[in-house]
């Protein structure tokens, strides 16, 4: 099966980098492209895990080698999605889940129209929860996270824009929605390479099987009274 993207969004806090974390180490079939960002590492964040961390001069060098699939400003650091994160899952046979915000999100449908994408928009529970999501994260200053919200806010104008809608209130269930999503993505017949031949082999049995069984009714003749 041709690989597909699996745009995953949702406002900053939503809980969707855990739901996308879950999904690959539980899904062979699904695959996390690494962004790369010029924001600062948060604590516990590994360079090539998480994200590939570079500066901005690096950042600006990729756009213009036209090395990213995709990017976009976000609380005034610079995201982008790398051509060769992509290629190296489709590779292995991978569907590709991007963890973006909507700007790039809505750059990749435009490449990457449904069928070779499918789009989900996470929304969190209650606004309480986003913004206590939000604020546990330490690194998050003041400024910072005045702008996460009146992003968060902007994003979810975009929503009506997304294929699926998944409302984050336990993990566990977002995570098995999500993966149900992409189940019933790979069975779309248009993703069903040799759909054509299936059929034709299908119904040439069938075929067969009709006339060999109408050749020997004619054959059978009703035995006559003495
Ligand atoms: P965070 O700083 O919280 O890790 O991410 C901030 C936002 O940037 C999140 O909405 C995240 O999904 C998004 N993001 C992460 N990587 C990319 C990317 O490659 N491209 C775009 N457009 N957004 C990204």
């Amino acid at each position: 099966m041709t690989p597909f993207l699996v745009i995953l969004c949702a406002p900053s806090g939503a809980g969707k980098t855990t739901i996308a974390q879950r999904l690959v180490r539980t899904r062979k079939d699904v695959g996390f492209s690494i962004s790369a960002t010029t924001r600062a590492p948060r604590r516990g964040e590994r360079n090539g895990k998480a994200y590939y961390f570079i500066s901005r001069e690096k950042f600006e060098q990729l756009k213009q080698r036209n090395e990213l699939l995709e990017c976009a400003q976000y609380a005034g650091e610079w995201y982008g999605t790398l051509k060769s994160e992509v290629k190296r899952l489709e590779d292995l046979g991978r569907h590709v889940l991007l963890d973006i915000e909507v700007q790039g999100a809505a750059q990749i449908r435009a490449q990457y129209p449904p069928p070779a994408s499918v789009s989900i928009f996470v929304l969190p529970p209650s606004p309480r929860a986003l913004i206590q999501r939000l604020q546990r994260r330490e690194s998050e200053s003041a400024d910072s996270l005045v702008r996460r919200l009146e992003r968060a806010v902007s994003e979810l104008r975009e929503a009506p824009a997304f294929d699926y809608i998944v409302v984050n209130d336990k993990l566990a269930t977002a995570v098995g929605t999500v993966g149900k999503i992409i189940d019933a993505e790979k069975r779309r017949t248009e993703r069903t390479d040799d759909l054509k031949e299936q059929l034709e082999a299908l119904s040439q049995a069938l075929e067969d099987e009709a006339a060999a069984l109408k050749a020997r009714r004619t054959k059978a003749k009703p035995l006559q009274k003495v």
